[in-house]
C-alpha cells in the first residue's frame, strides 16, 4: 500500500504516530519557511506542514506542487498549536509534520475549483465529471447512494427475498415510453429492445416459483427528458407471489420508514403513510404526486360559485365544471406586478385567467376582490370559511374542467409553496396512491390505455367492468409519492390468460400482435401461475429526496444531460461504416435533414 492511514481518519490520539498518506493537493500556502498542504483523499482533509529547515527536499518539493497534484507524504502526526486548531475539520487538531515527500502524478489546473462549494455550470461539470466528482458534496451523495442500496439488500435479503439479475438484451417491455433499440449482427434485420423495467422477467420468475425477488435493476426509457428523469435509470425492482395489495405495501413502508431513520436526519412528517385515494388525491391537491410537507389543500367551491352573480363561475358550475381555489398564506397584500406573475403561471397551466380574493376585512366585506361585488357578504364570508383564509392571505381560484382545474391550482400550489420557504428541505412526507382507474381513455386513438402497464390486474370484484364499462374498472395499482415525486409504482398483477387476453384485447392489440410480443406470457400463465405482485421504487429519485438534491443528476455517477447526451465521452456518437455495415443498418437522411 502507497498509504498507511486515510487523510480523514487522523485525531489526537494519533500524535506521535509516523504515517504515510497519499492523495490529492486541496489547497497550498507557502510562507516564507513554512509550506502548508492541504491533503485530500476519500476519507477528509489533513493538514501537512514542511519545514524548510527540518526537511529541506520535501519543502523544495511542496513549493512546486500544485492543486490537484497527486502526492506521497510521510512525516509525525503532532497537534496544531494552541490558536491554530481548526473545529471545522474532524483533523482539525492535528497536523502531519512531513519528513519526505514524493509527487505521485502532476494535474493540469482544473477547469473549475474542486475545492470550494460554488456554482459550476452544468456543461462544465458533465463535461468533466471525474473533477467534478472529487467535489465533496458529490462524494457525500454516492455514499449515500450506496448505503441507501446496501440498506435495501440486506433489507430484503433478511426477510426472504433472493437477487436475481435479468437480461439487459430483451423483447419490449413497455411502460409507456419508446424502446431503445439494439441491432442484431447475427439475426440482420432484428433488434433487441432494452427493457423499460424487468416487469415481464419478474413475472415469469413467479411463475417459475421464486416467490421472492428483487434486483437492483437498470432500466431504458427513450423519452423526453426532465430534471427527474434519464434515458437509464436505476429501480429497486421487486415482486412476491401469494401476496395482496396490502402486504407489498406495508413491506415498503417499514423499509422506507427505516431507510429515512437509519440514513438521514430527515423529518418524517407522515407516518404511517396516508392512503389516498386517486380521487381524493386530486381533489386536494390536484396532482396524483402530492407535497404532503405542507397544507394549502384545494377547497371544491362549486356550489357558492355556482349560485353567484359573476358569469364566469356560474357558468362553469352549470357546464358540469368545478370551481376550485386555494388559500396562499400571507400573500393578501402581493403586487399588482406578483398577481401578473401568478396569473402567468395559471394560463401556463391552462387557465384562461386567474380571479382572486385577498382577506382584508374592510367596510364592504371580508375581501378585496375584483369579483366581490358578484358575491353576497354571506357567500364572501362562506367561501373563506371554507378554504380555511385568515386575514392576510389570498385566495386563488381555477374554473374550468376537472383536469384544467387540477393542473391550475397544483402549479400554483407548489409554486407559492416554494416561494414562501414551506416545502421544507428538512422534512420528508410520503403517501400512498391507491384505487386508480385501470384505463384511461386515448381520444387520438379510440381506445384505452392502461394507466399502469399492461399486466396491472382489475380489482377483482370490477372483473365484469371490463366487459360492460372498462373506464369504470380500478387497478390493483399503488403509487408511492413523496414530496411531490412519484417514486413507486406497483400493482397486483393479472394472473389468468383469459384476463390478460381481454386486457390486449381493450387496449388495442389484436390477437396475432399481442401473441407475437406477448406469447411467452401468455403462455406461461398457463403453467401454473400464481397470485404475484410487486413494485418498483426509483432509487435514483429516492437518494435525490433523501440527499435533498433538486434533480437526479446529481445522485448518479455519470448521468446524461437534458439532451440525453454524455458530453464526457460524447455519446451517443457516430460509428464506422464498417461497424453499420456488420449489423445491416444503412443510414437514410431525415427527412428534415
Ligand atoms: N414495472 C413497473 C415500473 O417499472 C413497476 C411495477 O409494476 O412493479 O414502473
Amino acid at each position: 500500500m502507497l498509504k498507511t492511514h486515510q487523510c480523514g481518519e487522523l485525531r489526537l490520539e494519533h500524535a506521535g504516530q509516523q504515517v504515510t498518506l497519499a492523495g490529492w493537493v486541496h489547497r497550498w500556502r507557502d510562507h516564507a519557511g513554512l509550506v502548508f498542504l492541504d491533503l485530500r483523499d476519500r476519507s477528509g482533509i489533513m493538514q501537512l506542514k514542511v519545514d524548510q529547515a527540518s526537511a529541506p527536499q520535501a519543502h523544495a518539493l511542496a513549493r512546486d506542487v500544485r492543486s490537484e497534484w497527486v502526492i506521497q507524504a510521510t512525516g509525525t502526526v503532532v497537534a496544531r498549536p494552541a490558536g491554530m486548531v481548526n473545529p471545522d475539520l474532524p483533523t482539525g487538531e492535528v497536523e502531519l509534520e512531513v519528513s519526505a515527500l514524493t509527487v505521485l502524478n502532476r494535474a493540469k489546473t482544473p477547469p473549475f475549483y474542486i475545492n470550494k462549494d460554488e456554482n459550476v455550470d452544468e456543461t462544465l461539470r458533465m463535461r468533466y465529471r471525474y473533477l467534478d466528482l472529487r467535489r465533496p458534496s458529490m462524494q457525500r451523495n454516492l455514499i449515500l447512494r450506496h448505503n441507501v442500496i446496501r440498506f435495501i439488500r440486506n433489507y430484503l435479503s433478511d426477510r426472504g427475498f433472493i437477487e436475481i439479475e435479468t437480461p439487459i438484451l430483451f423483447k419490449t417491455t413497455p411502460e409507456g415510453a419508446r424502446d431503445y433499440l439494439v441491432p442484431s449482427r447475427i439475426h440482420p434485420g432484428k433488434f433487441f429492445a432494452l427493457p423499460q423495467s424487468p416487469q415481464q422477467l419478474k413475472q415469469l420468475l413467479m411463475v417459475a416459483g421464486y416467490e421472492r425477488y428483487f434486483q437492483i435493476a437498470r432500466c431504458f426509457r427513450d423519452e423526453d427528458q426532465r430534471g427527474d428523469r434519464q434515458p437509464e435509470f436505476t429501480q429497486l425492482d421487486l415482486e412476491m407471489s401469494f401476496v395482496e395489495r396490502e402486504d407489498v405495501m406495508n413491506l415498503i413502508e417499514d423499509m422506507m420508514i427505516r431507510i429515512v431513520e437509519e440514513l438521514t436526519d430527515l423529518e418524517l412528517v407522515t407516518r404511517p403513510f396516508p392512503r389516498l385515494s386517486h380521487d381524493e388525491v386530486l381533489r386536494r391537491f390536484g396532482t396524483d404526486k402530492p407535497d404532503l410537507r405542507y397544507g394549502m389543500e384545494i377547497v371544491d367551491l362549486s356550489d357558492i360559485a355556482g349560485a353567484s352573480g359573476f358569469r364566469v363561475f356560474a357558468d362553469t358550475v352549470a357546464a358540469g365544471n368545478p370551481v376550485r381555489a386555494i388559500a396562499a398564506p400571507g400573500c393578501a397584500s402581493y403586487s399588482r406586478k406578483q398577481m401578473d406573475e401568478l396569473a402567468a403561471l395559471a394560463q401556463s397551466a391552462g387557465a384562461k385567467g386567474l380571479a382572486w380574493m385577498a382577506v382584508e376585512p374592510g367596510e364592504e366585506g371580508p375581501v378585496r376582490s375584483p369579483i366581490a361585488k358578484y358575491f353576497s357578504a354571506e357567500q364572501l364570508q362562506a367561501i373563506v370559511e371554507r378554504v380555511g383564509a385568515a386575514p392576510g392571505d389570498l385566495i386563488l381560484f381555477a374554473a374550468d374542467t376537472a383536469p384544467v382545474v387540477c393542473a391550475v391550482l397544483d402549479t400554483l400550489r407548489r409554486t407559492l409553496a416554494s416561494r414562501l420557504g414551506l416545502a421544507d428541505p428538512k422534512k420528508i412526507a410520503f403517501c400512498w396512491i391507491i384505487d386508480f382507474p385501470l384505463f384511461e381513455w386515448n381520444a387520438d386513438e379510440q381506445r384505452w390505455d392502461p394507466s399502469h402497464h399492461l399486466f396491472t390486474a382489475p380489482m377483482w370484484e370490477d372483473v365484469a367492468l371490463l366487459d360492460t364499462d372498462p373506464g369504470k374498472a380500478r387497478g390493483q395499482q399503488y403509487d408511492l409519492a413523496c414530496n411531490g415525486y412519484e417514486i413507486a409504482g406497483g400493482s397486483i398483477r393479472i394472473h389468468d390468460r383469459a384476463i390478460q387476453e381481454k386486457i390486449f384485447g381493450l387496449i388495442g392489440l389484436d390477437v396475432e400482435d399481442a401473441k407475437q410480443r406477448f406469447g411467452h406470457m401468455l403462455e406461461a400463465f398457463e403453467y401454473g401461475t400464481p397470485p404475484h405482485g410487486g413494485i418498483a421504487p426509483g432509487i435514483d429519485r429516492l437518494v435525490m429526496l433523501l440527499a435533498g438534491e433538486p434533480n437526479i443528476r446529481e445522485v448518479i455517477a455519470f448521468p446524461k444531460t437534458q439532451q440525453a447526451a454524455d458530453l464526457m465521452a460524447g455519446a451517443p456518437s457516430e460509428v464506422d461504416p464498417q461497424q453499420l455495415a456488420e449489423l445491416h443498418i444503412c443510414i437514410v437522411d431525415s427527412p428534415r435533414g
